[in-house]
């Protein structure tokens, strides 16, 4: 069979796939189907598309003669019988089906997603405030007095367990682009990073615990800096406190 011989059963099949084609035009296309393999092929092409909505394919126009058909019979539909109705309220409802499923997915893998990250963190806050209240249980733990212009609080300082936590009361939230930086001092007056920590949003204290890498015995004092998200190597910002050991 030719190109041109197909021409009219290639632009029948769109409207084919959706059930919009004249009794008699099913009848032609239907056999002429059962002997063409590449106008099958464009059939199951056009169902395809009609599954795939759903996962965003770039939209196709469907051929002009096919769109002039299909506002006829929707107008023609009104007036006469529902057929065409209760088939494509089926295949909507299937559509509406998908979608609402597709949405509660996603819905809940965000939501086991926000649920971990909290688990997390409540889990970071138990291990600080276990570790703070172990600190101040423990007979040799120092406690100095953490006063500046801005906040109030504590510094625990465990020289034997090599630990050092803050306790601070109302330190102010910071925006995206900035962290609150601490530092340990040497006797050279140098500053080396012991982390970076923000304030937890539901509460007015913040906690910081730091392990340091060498002993704490190295060190004569504490600082706190603001510095750019993601920290700093030598403070560049506002200093927030300082505690001398
Ligand atoms: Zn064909």
């Amino acid at each position: 069979m030719t190109r041109d011989e197909h021409a009219p059963f290639l632009e029948n099949i769109p409207a084919y796939a959706i059930g919009a084609l004249d009794a008699d035009e099913t009848a032609a296309l239907a056999s002429h189907l059962e002997g063409c393999a590449s106008c099958r092929t464009e059939l199951a092409e056009y169902r395809a598309l009609g599954e795939s909505l759903l996962t965003a394919l770039p939209p196709r126009q469907p051929p002009a003669a096919l769109r002039k058909r299909l506002q006829s019979r929707l107008l023609g539909a009104q007036k006469t019988k529902r057929l065409t109705f209760n088939w494509s309220f089926s295949q909507l409802a299937t559509g509406i089906a998908l979608v609402v499923l597709l949405a509660m997915s996603f819905y809940s893998i965000t939501q086991m997603r926000s649920l971990q990250l909290e688990q997390a963190r409540l889990n970071r806050q138990i291990r600080t405030g276990q570790t703070v209240m172990s600190m101040l249980s423990y007979p040799a733990t120092e406690r100095l007095a953490i006063n500046s212009e801005s906040v109030v609080g504590s510094l625990l300082l465990d020289r034997e367990r090599n630990i050092v936590a803050l306790i601070v009361w109302n330190m102010p939230q910071l925006d995206e682009t900035k962290t609150y930086q601490i530092w340990l001092i040497n006797p050279q007056d140098e500053r080396v990073s012991a982390g970076i920590f923000r304030p937890e949003d539901d509460r007015v204290y913040t906690t910081y615990i730091v392990f340091p890498e060498q002993s704490v015995t190295d060190f004569v004092g504490v600082g706190v800096t603001i510095e750019p998200a993601g920290g700093s190597d030598q403070p560049t910002g506002e200093r927030v406190f300082k505690v001398d050991f």
